[in-house]
């Protein structure tokens, strides 16, 4: 057993808040407030015996990076206990972990549904990459519960969806899928990037499988990337483990610690700034110069049911159609001088993007418009900026629709 000198009370009975300060705590012999980095890539043995027994499993300290480091350790304790699963496994970036849970499961013959609104690489992993290794997909609406239940076949081995998708917020019940999957012996990953763990706990729901990309809400200040794989004990031994050992997408040490950190603050962070966005939604909708407005948090949203079930308030993003076709979004996006132009999310920056000539630039103009992704429609990610000030900027650029 490793020693540990000075470490913080870990008791599981302290509140999710408080374990995110404390859990993972392990002070060197300086007694440091601040968690310690470890910025190393191997580690030493005390003896020939104890490097035998370390590569046996009969000690359970640290091989090497790629398998685990102590703050890669910390940052995976912290979202496995906000997610509420007994493993997180942290990685480079939001698509290793959605590459690794799906890969990490299939095998040449399966099957795999997944919902068709889906982030841009999400959808390239499915439809291009994994087909090459001999596993086929079918895409499906994911509001459509009946579409889940039909597209089974007998070699269905995942589901996979993300809800709110993007960039239209359409919501995926997961309940109701969770419950299709379980009762085919089908395992359910949910990507709830979109969503934060504030937001959206997709485990007491019925996923067996969640991803994020910590780029987005769990950073959420624009400094680096990564990702992570949160499940149960028996998925990470039968399936992840191996995988992500012998396939090498570690998180660095120095994300991982920056990672650990913001998760201090998520909870305070994404609260503030969803209730920024309910209030820009609730402005925006009835204005003059805008078509639409979609937010799981406003009653005009379609599956606003859905949402009071699953999400604990209506999320960071808002996306929006101005009146008019894409020269009229293009002049808004423009004339936006707070908010800027992005294509991240999540941050505390206020971001907005215009999808369908970027992140979902690759889709057919038919497909688009399948998942509702018109050229007019906005995505605004709202930040921690003064709300005021952000109406006041969005209030002028809309002025510039004639
Ligand atoms: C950003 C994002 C990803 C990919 O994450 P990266 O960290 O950019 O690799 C996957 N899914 C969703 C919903 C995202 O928003």
């Amino acid at each position: 057993m490793l020693h540990i000198p000075n470490s913080d009370d870990q008791t599981p009975e302290w509140s999710v808040q408080s374990q995110l300060i404390h859990n993972g705590m392990e002070r060197s012999g300086f007694g440091e407030t601040a968690e310690a980095l470890y910025l190393t890539s191997g580690y030493v043995y005390d003896s020939a015996e104890q490097a035998e027994a370390r590569f046996k499993g009969e000690d359970d300290g640290y091989i090497y990076s790629r398998y685990g480091n102590p703050t890669v350790s910390l940052f995976e304790q912290r979202l496995a206990a906000l997610e509420g699963t007994e493993r997180c496994v942290a990685v480079s970036s939001g698509m290793a972990a959605m590459h690794a849970a799906l890969a990490c499961r299939l095998q040449a013959g399966d099957h795999l549904v997944a919902s068709k609104a889906l982030f841009g690489s999400c959808l390239q992993v499915i439809t291009t990459l994994l087909p090459r290794y001999g596993i086929s997909y079918t895409l499906v609406d994911g509001t459509d519960l009946a579409a889940w239940e039909s597209a089974i076949t007998k070699h269905t081995k995942v589901f996979f969806c993300e809800t709110p998708a993007n960039p239209t917020l359409a919501l995926v019940d997961v309940a109701a899928v969770g419950k299709i999957a379980k009762a085919a012996g089908i395992t359910f990953v949910v990507d709830n990037a979109f969503a934060s763990p504030v937001v959206q706990r997709a485990t007491p729901l019925g996923a067996d499988v969640i991803t994020y990309s910590a780029t987005k809400h769990i950073d959420g200040q624009g400094r680096c990337m990564g990702g992570a794989v949160c499940c149960s004990e028996q998925f990470y031994t039968d399936h992840l483990q191996d995988f992500v050992r012998h396939t090498g997408p570690s998180l660095s040490p120095f994300n991982a610690w920056t990672l650990a950190k913001a998760l201090e603050t998520l909870d305070l962070r994404v609260s503030r700034m969803a209730d920024n966005a309910l209030n820009i939604a609730e402005h925006l909708e009835g204005h003059d110069a805008i078509d639409r407005v979609s937010y799981p948090g406003l009653q005009s949203h379609p599956q606003r049911e859905i949402a009071s079930r699953q999400m604990r308030n209506g999320g960071t993003l808002v996306a929006f159609q101005v009146a008019g076709g894409k020269a009229n979004a293009f002049k808004v996006l423009n004339a936006l001088r707070l908010i800027r132009i992005s294509n991240n999310l999540g941050d505390s920056k206020s971001l907005v993007t215009h999808p369908a000539t970027t992140t979902h630039r690759v889709l057919s103009e038919e497909a688009r418009w399948e998942v509702g992704i018109s050229n007019n429609l906005i995505r605004l990610s709202v930040g921690l900026e003064d709300v005021g000030d952000l109406k006041t900027d969005l209030e002028n650029a809309l002025r510039m629709i004639d």
